[in-house]
């Protein structure tokens, strides 16, 4: 093993086959900011093996106050790439995966199947729910992380079981609107706390040590106070709506009316049905002449989701558009299920 390696290893906790398991791992770190500039170098330094970076953002002069692994000379380029080119000079053993993009319904769902463990790294709440939901999909463990003004959160979803908290169970501790960095100031040196506290939770959990899991650790960067608890499982969170044996790609479960807005929806169902009720702003659609004439009723500048009864005609219209390259999803349970959430 390399020398590199030889205090980590030298921990029980760690060993050899320790060692061996994070040079196996695969992380997917969501955002390029500030958390991911303290926590993207301990995974490294540590050996992990595989790191895939996505954000789209470019260096701007307003970032340099945190996110401390960029110089002055590079604003204007894309956040990833830089780190990729600084993180793969820190450990050239490391593959590194730089992606210039958003984390979207689109990508999200067969990004962090490909991955072991996903890093909350963004400071965008929606972003951290499409993170939460696509994990509690495919039950793979998660760190979240936020640092905003002097209010620091971290904790390890562990998705382990059917009753675990997620962090939509949680969420109604959180503000809907959270602030962003922009607007709500941060100092990078606090940034750094719950980075390296997000980068030790990262390993623990690659390493398979999950006594943290599942746990809320706020702190107060001012008074440099931290507080933990378990976060409650909410019976009314139905998270477990979002878990599904038979889950394939391109389903959506939107857990909000608001989701909705995010797409152009369509309903394949009879026309009968379609007069009986039918979602807001859906458009009726024949199966037949959507599958055969696709171009006449998606639009384009947006995703469209497909809805019958309950699911199967709607998974078919997807597995035929699917191929031709249109995004398009449908919906978890069809509208049986979004009348039986209406009440
Ligand atoms: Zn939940």
């Amino acid at each position: 093993m390399d020398k590199r390696y030889a205090a980590q290893i030298r921990l029980p906790e760690i060993g050899i086959s320790g060692q061996q398991r994070l040079s196996e791992s695969h992380v997917l770190c969501v955002g390029a900011g500030g958390l991911a500039a303290s926590v993207l170098p301990a995974l490294v330094a540590a050996g992990v093996g595989k790191i895939t970076l996505i954000d789209k953002d470019v260096i701007s002069a307003s970032n340099l106050n945190r996110q401390t692994l960029f110089l002055p000379t590079e604003l204007g380029l894309p956040k990833v790439t830089q780190l990729a080119t600084r993180l793969a000079a820190q450990n050239p053993s490391i593959a590194i995966n730089p992606i210039i993009d958003n984390l979207t319904l689109e990508n999200a769902y067969a990004l962090s199947n490909n991955h072991d463990l996903i890093l909350d790294c963004c400071d965008d709440y929606q972003t951290k729910l499409l993170i939460n939901d696509t994990c509690v999909n495919f039950k793979k463990p998660w760190i979240y992380a936020s640092a905003l003004g002097w209010d620091g959160q971290v904790a390890m979803f562990s998705n382990s079981s059917l009753d675990t908290p997620c962090l939509r169970c949680y969420s109604s501790r959180i503000p809907i609107n959270s602030l962003s960095c922009n607007n709500s100031g941060v100092l990078g040196a606090s940034v750094n706390i719950v980075g390296s506290f997000q980068a030790t939770l990262a390993l623990q959990t690659l390493l398979q040590h999950y006594e943290n899991k599942d746990k809320m650790y706020i702190f107060d960067l001012w008074s440099l106070q931290v507080q933990e608890f378990i976060i409650p499982y909410n019976n009314n969170c139905k998270h477990e709506q979002l878990i599904n044996a038979n889950y394939k790609n391109y389903q959506y479960t939107p857990l909000t009316t608001n989701e909705l807005d995010n797409f152009h929806i369509i309903d394949i169902r009879t026309l009968t049905e379609w007069e009986n009720g039918h979602l807001p702003a859906a458009q009726h659609v024949n199966i037949g002449s959507l599958i055969s004439n696709p171009e006449q009723y998606l639009v384009p500048s947006k995703p469209t989701l497909i809805y019958c009864n309950q699911q199967q005609l709607s998974k078919l219209a997807v597995d035929n558009l699917r191929p031709l390259g249109f995004n398009v999803w449908w919906l978890s349970g069809g509208y049986n299920a979004y009348k039986e959430k209406q009440g």
